[in-house]
């Protein structure tokens, strides 16, 4: 089933979802992202789930093994 554009949301601001990031945690380099096609990935993180750039950040960034 689609996502709802407020389901989206609403998980975008619980995870604190950032097109900037302060330090060197992007997206680009979490455990959770996976390219789709240069800068653009998909967030597989169950509290995210959704497409995200390379150079962003949220609450939940966690390096990769
Ligand atoms: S968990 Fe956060 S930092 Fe990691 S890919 Fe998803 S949105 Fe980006």
């Amino acid at each position: 089933m689609p996502q709802s554009v407020d389901e989206l949301k609403t998980r975008a601001e619980q995870a604190e979802l950032s097109d900037v990031s302060t330090d060197q945690s992007v997206c680009g380099n979490c455990r959770f992202y996976a390219e789709m096609v240069e800068g653009i990935g998909y967030c597989s993180h169950r509290a995210v789930d959704m497409v995200v750039g390379e150079p962003w950040w949220c609450k939940f960034w966690a390096a990769k093994d």
